[in-house]
């Protein structure tokens, strides 16, 4: 990959590329665009994003190399006070809670806390080059002209642009545009039926059992279904779990009514977290925290047949190929293809009609990969941590150990591997299901004659 601030300014010209959406995605390009000589203009429909921070629900999220790489390429360092580097990961069960290796080399971080750094960091670097302007909403764009309206209160302004870059999440309004003026432009969307809350499991040095160990540490609890419970770790030493829980069945968030239900669905499920449970009650407000939040959907896949619209948008992030959260890959994906994005432009030495469809072509096989894998290849919400996927893994790992020529390392563990692309990865996985398939077959088919052989004797 060629470093993009390698080139100058893109044909000397003074390019000018709006910005919809100030999310960490929109926030990186900005860094990269202004490196590269851009005129940069973000918009952001809610008021300043540090204001919003501390009365939105925010919650912790985790970077791995993917998307560390795109940051440090463009100069981002993000303060120590506001990452936790992450030491492994521990699986939670009813018996033991074990340590594992993986996360490794990863980061968690509150992820509007990760955007505001990048708008500070936009800021202070190229205060010339990049404007931000909040609380401004795109309406509408025309492809052909090159122009989009913004709202600001209630007035409306119209702006020109050479480049487009739809960085508004999963409900992107530049996205809906390309679909209604571009014809040969599709979209799939494909939603989980999961639904997720934000709780705050206080310290971690407060567990049952706890030590030294767990402290900045991913934390998991396998075999809980049909809840689920992930809690990456805070700088502040608690943890942020986010509460998975199906829409229909046996434990819902509308069956959970009353702070009596939370605590048996605590005492049940994750035992661990608040020990003296029968004695001191639940911590107080979590609870009412928990009741009073609405549960927020937390899976749309989104695949659309090409990244680019005509010779002037690219979309990226969330916008272009949201995945289900379960794989915890979608901010690695959105930064990841800001810096191949950056690249491939800065390669092209500014030229969108080279650039934008090469980067398309370059960048699909991969986003689409990582959707598939999110949505059906292993551990949507409903399996992460399911006791037959997590089955599944240990026995592709032990024959790996056993056989490394025959079975590869677990496809899965390579997600936080920068070097090895989805593509590659959801090949492998489909190698490995395969794998597993004849396997069973042959233990089938093995097994009786065995068991008949032994009897004979
Ligand atoms: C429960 C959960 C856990 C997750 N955990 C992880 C994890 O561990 N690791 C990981 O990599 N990813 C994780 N993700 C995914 C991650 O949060 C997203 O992939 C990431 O936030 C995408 O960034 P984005 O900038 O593309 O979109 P967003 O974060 O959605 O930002 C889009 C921005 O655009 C603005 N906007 C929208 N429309 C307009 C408009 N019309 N005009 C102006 N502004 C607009 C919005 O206000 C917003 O600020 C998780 C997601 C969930 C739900």
């Amino acid at each position: 990959m060629v470093n993009p601030s390698a080139y100058s300014s893109p044909s000397d010209q003074k390019s000018t590329a709006i910005i919809v959406g100030g999310g960490p995605t929109g926030s990186l390009t900005a860094l990269y665009l202004a490196q590269m000589g851009w005129h940069v203009s973000v918009y952001e429909r809610r008021s300043v994003i540090a204001e919003t921070s501390s009365t939105r629900r925010s919650f912790n999220i985790v970077l791995n190399r993917r998307a560390l790489n795109g940051l440090e390429e463009v100069g981002v360092q993000l303060s120590p006070e506001k990452v936790v580097s992450i030491q492994g990961g521990i699986r939670h069960t009813v018996k033991q809670a074990k340590l594992s290796q993986g996360f490794r080399d990863s980061i968690s971080i509150d992820r509007f806390t990760l955007a505001q750094s990048l708008i500070s960091d936009g800021k202070n670097r190229y205060p010339d080059k990049i404007n931000y302007y909040f609380n401004q909403k795109l309406l509408q764009i025309n492809i052909q002209e090159k122009t989009a309206v913004f709202q600001a209160e209630s007035k409306q302004h119209e702006e020109t642009f050479d480049l487009l870059v739809g960085a508004g999440g999963v409900f992107s309004t530049v996205r809906a545009a390309m679909e209604s003026q571009i014809e040969e432009f599709t979209v799939r969307q494909n939603t989980d039926n999961m639904l997720y809350k934000i709780c705050d499991l206080g310290l971690v040095e407060n567990f049952s059992g706890a030590t030294k160990e767990w402290e900045n540490r991913f934390h998991t609890w396998p075999g809980t279904q049909p809840v689920t419970l992930l809690a990456p770790p805070k700088i502040d030493g608690t943890l942020n779990g986010v509460l998975i829980l199906p829409q229909e069945g046996e434990i819902t968030f509308d069956k959970l009514q009353t702070e009596e239900d939370i605590c048996t669905l605590f005492k049940e499920k994750f035992p661990n977290i608040f020990p003296n449970l029968d004695q001191a009650g639940l911590p107080s407000h979590f609870a009412q925290d928990l009741l009073s939040q609405k549960a927020a959907n937390g899976g749309i896949t989104t695949v659309c047949n090409q990244l680019v619209g005509s010779d002037c948008i690219v979309l990226l992030g969330d916008a272009a190929h949201s995945v289900w959260p379960s794989l915890g890959q979608g901010c690695n994906t959105a930064l990841e293809s800001c810096r191949v994005f950056a690249n491939t432009l800065a390669q092209s030495n500014g030229n969108l009609s080279v650039a934008l469809p090469t980067f398309s072509q370059i960048r699909k096989p991969d986003v689409d990969a990582i959707a598939q894998l999110s949505e059906i290849g292993f551990g949507g919400n409903k399996r992460a941590t399911s006791t037959l996927f997590i089955a599944k893994v240990l026995i592709l790992m032990l024959l790996h150990k056993l056989l490394p020529k025959w079975f590869h390392k677990y496809a899965l563990l390579q997600l936080g591997d920068a070097n090895v692309p989805y593509s590659k990865i959801w090949q492998q996985s489909q190698k490995q299901e395969k794998q597993l398939l004849v396997l069973l077959a042959v233990v089938i088919a093995i097994g009786p004659v065995i068991w008949l052989a032994l009897q004979i004797s």
